[in-house]
Order: structure tokens, then C-alpha cells, then sequence
């Protein structure tokens, strides 16, 4: 084994994506640059009226920095309200986001809709905007950005998500500034080593208040006295048993007494949040609606964030003996394929089912925090090797040298060698497969890359 050139590491723990919201006028070009930049699509469905296209939301990645990508929606050009949906669009991202990119067209130069988006913008000032010239291959790059100084905003990139033009560059400028801002913005709780971050998640009304305070009970949920913490903060500890927790808490489920709650909308960005702080992930449906779109692209979008995921169908009480097993079918149609994922049928209502999922919270917390150990890593290696070869590309066997783990949350494995580049899909799922076998994982996927030497 060839492991001259490699210093162990500690394994670090993936630290949670910005998420950047694109806003602009309809045409200016906001779903062209959404699709430059994700490398999956997952539509999120939003029923605001005068929305015209889906939200969507991805995951994307430039080098090694991924980040998640929004794409605010459209919304029908022509439409006389345009103002007012443009406000609502704009207050949406600003609510929840890192970073917005605010698109204009440069061969329109700035309109009266673009200054009052800039006028938005500016009142909240605590929300970095990067200011992005679009459609401007072909164009005077200091002509074209001189009409949009009046908007009053920072240094605008220029750029064209048609056919990419400094589009990188626009996302590194994000992504470095962004990141910091993040650290800063810290709630005041340090959040002891060892405890589990536990976030329950899934469209209003399927059951995520009731379940929390059937599991730990309202009175211990509500601590708002607790050293460093603070009435809004999403970090609320609690204790179960004798063991500690912190509940991810950015939907407010503690806050349902007011009526505008209860008419609160499903907000993705608020959940992608809690996601990304959290280990765990408990999913939470409705089993009277059966799986519905959203959650599906919920789960999907879990599953992709790497956070390790349970899923609770709620609502198991008084359904006949045939409206289970649809859901049931539906379930393993869905997600069968997911393998690992734990799904618990459940009545939080009636606090049926529910003893198994705190000690579900712990197995998967484990699964998330897995230290696997570098010689560990490289004996299953060697063995999964021998037992199934890696595939010839041309005269020549792709060689897997050695291995180390490369981060933590989800568990990330590092494999070095030659011509790794070449190694099929299957063969990746062969392997991730094997280390979730031997480190008895569940919940989440074990990544995988590989760095090639000569
Ligand atoms: P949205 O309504 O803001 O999402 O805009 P779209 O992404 O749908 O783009 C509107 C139109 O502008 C489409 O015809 C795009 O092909 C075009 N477009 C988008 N980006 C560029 C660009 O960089 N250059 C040029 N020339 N056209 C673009
Ligand atoms: P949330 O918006 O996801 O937090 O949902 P809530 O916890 O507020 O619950 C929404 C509604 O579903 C309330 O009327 C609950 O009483 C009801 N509910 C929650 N869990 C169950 C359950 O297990 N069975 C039944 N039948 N109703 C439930």
C-alpha cells in the first residue's frame, strides 16, 4: 500500500451549505443560470397565486464548496399585480437565505421594476446582494454595467448563464464571503460534543408538534431559560431519558399558538436550514394523503444533503386495513431503493409507535459520526477488491491503492489509486454499499471520491 504521500487527518464534519436565492424580473435570464448551476433538480411546488412556474431547489457545487441554489420562481410577465408578487418573491428569499443574487438584463438596462427590487433589497442590509448583469456575451462589459449603478448596490458581476461567462467567478465572490458570514451568525448555544442534532421536518399539519410533545413533552420543548439560549434561537436543548438533545427548531413548531401559524406556508428554505444543522432528520408524513409530491422531493432532497434520515408515517391510527397497504406500496415503490432508510409507522396522537424512535435518533446519530479508522477502511477495501475486481479500461485493471475517511456527516470515504476517474457507477455502489454493511450504517449513503495519482 502506497500511503507515503498521505498525512492522516482527522475526519471533519461537512459543514452546512449556504443557500443562495436568484430574484429578478421575469426574462432576465433566473431558471438559464439555475440550470448552470445545480446538478440536480428537485421542483418545489408553491401555491402562491400569480406563480407561474415552480420553485426550485438544488444542490450545486463549485471546486470543492457545494452550496444549495434557489431559483425564486416565475412569475406571468404580463400580469398587473407584478409589483406586488415581485415583492412578495424578493421578501421570500430575503427571509431565508444567505445570499441573493439579484439578475438584471443587461441589454434592457436598468427598468422600474429592477430599481424598486434594488430599493427591497437594500433595507435589508444584513443579507449580502450580488448584483449579477446578465446576457452580456457580446457586450462592453463597463458600458453595459454603467446604467446599473443607480440601483445602489455593490460592484455588479457580469455575466452571461447562457453560455457561462463569469459565472464561476460570480459564484467563488459568493460563496468566500458567504461562508464567513455564516460562522458569525451563531445563536450564543454552544452545543456540548456527542449530542445529538435532531431535525423533524415535513409539510404543515402532518403532525411535527404533536409528535414533539408526545416524545419529550411540551413543557420540557418550551426552555427558553436555558444559559445561551434566547426565545428565538433554533437551538433548543432538551433531555430524554437521562441523555441530551437539541432540537433544530427554524419552523417555529414551538410558536403554534398564533392564528397567522396556523396558516403558515411549508417554507423549503426553512427546512433545507434545519437540515443542514442537524445529524438526524426525522421526516414526518400524513399517511391519509398517501405520499404526496412534496414529500417525495423533501425525501430526495434529504437523502441528498447526507443528513441521516428516518421517515415516520403519522396518522396510522383509525386507517382500514386497505388504506395501509396502499401506503405501504407506495412506500416501498418509492423508496425501496433507498435500501437503509428506516421507516417507522406511527400515531403521535395517540403516542403509538413512537418508543422506538429516540433510540432510532441515537443509531443514527452514530451512523452519521462513524469514525471508521483508516486501517479499518483499507481492509475492507482490500477484501471487496478481491472480492470482485474493478473493471479493465483498455489493457489496464483500474488500482485501488489505499483509502482514509474524509469527513464525518455524512461519512465520506477517500479512496486514491489509478484511473479512478474510470470506475463505473455500479462498482462506486458496490462499494458504498459493502462500507455501510461493515460499519452496520443506516439512514445515509456513504460518499465517495477518489483522487488519482500516476
Ligand atoms: P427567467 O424568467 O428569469 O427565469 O428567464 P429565463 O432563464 O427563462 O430566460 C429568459 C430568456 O432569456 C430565454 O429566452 C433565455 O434563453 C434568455 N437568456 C437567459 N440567459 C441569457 C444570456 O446569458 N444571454 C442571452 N443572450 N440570453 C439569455
Ligand atoms: P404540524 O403542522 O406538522 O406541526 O402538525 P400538528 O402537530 O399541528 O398536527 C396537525 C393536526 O393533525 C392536528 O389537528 C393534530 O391533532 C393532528 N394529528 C397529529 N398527529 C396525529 C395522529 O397521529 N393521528 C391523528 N388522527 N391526528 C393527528
Amino acid at each position: 500500500m502506497d500511503e507515503q504521500y498521505y498525512t492522516e487527518q482527522p475526519p471533519t464534519i461537512e459543514a452546512a451549505k449556504p443557500i443562495i436565492s436568484i430574484v429578478g424580473r421575469p426574462n432576465v435570464g433566473k431558471s438559464t443560470l439555475y440550470n448552470r448551476l445545480t446538478r440536480s433538480r428537485d421542483a418545489i411546488v408553491d401555491d402562491r397565486p400569480g406563480v407561474t412556474r415552480d420553485r426550485m431547489v438544488g444542490v450545486g457545487r463549485v471546486g470543492a464548496n457545494p452550496y444549495w441554489i434557489v431559483d425564486t420562481g416565475g412569475i406571468e410577465s404580463d400580469n398587473e399585480e407584478i409589483h406586488s408578487l415581485m415583492r412578495d418573491q424578493v421578501e421570500f428569499a430575503l427571509q431565508d437565505s444567505d445570499a441573493v443574487i439579484f439578475i438584471v438584463d443587461g441589454r434592457d438596462g436598468a427598468t422600474a421594476v429592477d430599481i424598486e427590487i434594488a430599493k427591497q433589497l437594500r433595507q435589508k442590509p444584513q443579507i449580502t446582494v450580488y448584483l449579477a448583469v446578465n446576457k452580456a456575451e457580446g457586450l462592453d462589459r463597463a458600458l453595459v454595467a454603467s446604467d446599473f449603478y443607480q440601483l445602489g448596490l455593490d460592484q455588479p458581476s457580469i455575466i452571461s448563464g447562457k453560455n457561462g461567462d463569469g459565472v464561476v467567478r460570480l459564484l467563488n465572490r459568493v460563496l468566500s464571503e458567504t461562508e464567513g458570514r455564516r460562522q458569525a451568525e451563531n445563536d450564543g448555544y454552544a452545543i456540548p460534543e456527542g449530542v445529538a442534532k435532531l431535525a423533524i421536518v415535513g409539510r404543515p399539519n402532518v403532525g411535527k408538534s404533536t409528535l414533539l410533545n408526545t416524545l419529550v413533552g411540551e413543557e420540557r420543548v418550551v426552555v427558553y431559560d436555558m444559559p445561551g439560549t434566547t426565545r428565538d434561537s433554533i437551538h433548543v436543548p432538551f433531555k430524554f431519558g437521562e441523555k441530551e438533545y437539541v432540537l433544530i427548531d427554524t419552523a417555529g413548531m414551538r410558536k403554534k399558538s398564533r392564528i397567522d401559524d396556523r396558516v403558515e406556508r411549508f417554507s423549503v428554505m426553512k427546512t433545507l436550514r434545519a437540515v443542514e444543522l442537524a445529524q438526524v432528520v426525522a421526516i414526518v408524513l400524513d399517511a391519509r394523503d398517501g405520499i404526496v409530491d412534496q414529500d417525495n422531493r423533501l425525501i430526495n432532497l434529504v437523502f441528498e444533503s447526507g443528513r441521516s434520515l428516518m421517515i415516520l408515517v403519522n396518522k396510522w391510527d383509525g386507517m382500514s386495513g386497505y388504506e395501509r397497504d396502499q401506503v405501504r406500496t407506495q412506500i416501498d415503490r418509492k423508496f425501496g431503493h433507498m435500501g437503509n432508510i428506516p421507516i417507522e409507522f406511527i400515531s403521535a396522537k395517540l403516542a403509538k409507535g413512537v418508543d422506538v424512535i429516540m433510540p432510532l435518533v441515537d443509531r443514527l446519530y452514530e451512523s452519521a459520526m462513524t469514525n471508521m479508522g483508516t486501517g479499518r477502511i483499507n481492509r475492507i477495501l482490500k477484501h471487496a477488491e478481491e472480492k470482485r475486481n474493478p473493471p479493465m479500461v483498455g489493457n489496464f485493471r483500474i488500482k485501488m491503492k489505499f483509502g482514509h475517511q474524509g469527513g464525518m456527516n455524512p461519512p465520506h470515504v477517500v479512496i486514491h489509486g489509478n484511473q479512478l476517474d474510470k470506475l463505473p457507477q455500479t462498482y462506486q455502489r458496490y462499494l458504498s454499499n459493502t462500507f455501510e454493511r461493515e460499519f452496520d450504517l443506516i439512514g445515509t449513503k456513504v460518499r465517495l471520491s477518489f483522487k488519482t495519482s500516476e
